[in-house]
């Protein structure tokens, strides 16, 4: 028996019966080599499993009959959700951000144009790049068989991300925190429910920014002396908090 799962839109599924042809098709048949007869989960956007049989594999798409239909496990929504807030980094650094916390187990993304933040989006590209990193964490997501796909929201600026949180702790990742390193704080909290992390672009936060997300309840932490690079600092605080406050 396969315990191979797979993330699924709930609408390919049809009186009983699922096909895939595309990316999916390609992955299942070509890539992982599986034939009639093998058993698969498959998980929809709401967290549901089906538990199916591929019934047939034709040239180019491949059908998976459903035995039955699980209700998501409550696990899901007991963890600790954290949303990583990430101002927009140069380059590629975004797309490995997105890919790696979601490994990881980042619940959201909120992408912010810092004050210093080089790299910029134009209005006319947002529609492609939030269309891009969609895809980005979805793959990663199927990746490494996650059950929900991380969304990723856009925001101009600092402020109007400071001004949307409303999660029950706020983190604000400062290199010029002298004080309080995050040991300190997070050994003083039980699990919360939700957790956003601010972290700044290459050139760092304006004090300005700071000052902003202080006064929205955001508690500046220190990860230590070294100052790390913007995508470590995103996939350092991620594997911390998950091993920390994850409860599987
Ligand atoms: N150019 C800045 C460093 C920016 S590092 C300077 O030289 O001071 C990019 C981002 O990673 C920072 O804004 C912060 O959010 C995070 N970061 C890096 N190292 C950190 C550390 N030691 N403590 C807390 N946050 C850190």
């Amino acid at each position: 028996m396969s315990n191979r799962r797979f993330m699924i839109n709930a609408r390919s599924i049809r009186n009983g019966f699922a096909s895939f042809d595309g990316e999916l098709f390609n992955h299942i048949v070509r890539v992982l080599r599986l034939g009639t007869g093998t058993s698969v989960m498959l998980v929809d956007e709401r967290g549901n499993e089906h538990q199916g049989v591929i019934d047939q594999v034709d040239r180019d798409w491949v059908v998976v009959k459903i035995i039955a239909t699980l209700p998501p496990p409550d696990s899901v929504s007991s963890t600790t959700r954290l949303t990583i807030c990430q101002a927009l980094p140069k380059g590629e650094k975004t797309d490995l951000i997105l890919q790696k916390c979601t490994e990881l187990g980042a619940h959201d993304f909120w992408l912010f144009g810092g004050r210093r933040s080089v790299a910029k989006i134009r209005e006319e590209q947002l529609n492609g790049k939030l269309e891009r990193w969609g895809k980005i964490t979805s793959e990663a997501a199927r990746q490494c068989c996650r059950r929900d796909i991380p969304a990723v929201s856009w925001f101009s600026t600092a402020v109007e991300a400071a001004d949307a949180t409303s999660h029950e702790v706020r983190l604000l990742l400062w290199e010029g925190e002298r004080k309080q390193h995050l040991k300190q704080i997070v050994s003083s909290l039980q699990p919360p429910a939700s957790v956003i992390i601010a972290i700044g672009p290459e050139g760092g936060f304006d004090p300005l920014e700071v000052r902003h997300f202080s006064k929205h309840g955001f508690i500046p932490v220190s990860l230590g002396d070294r100052i790390l690079r913007t995508e470590t600092a995103a996939l350092a605080i991620t594997s911390i908090l998950q091993y920390i406050w994850e409860d599987n």
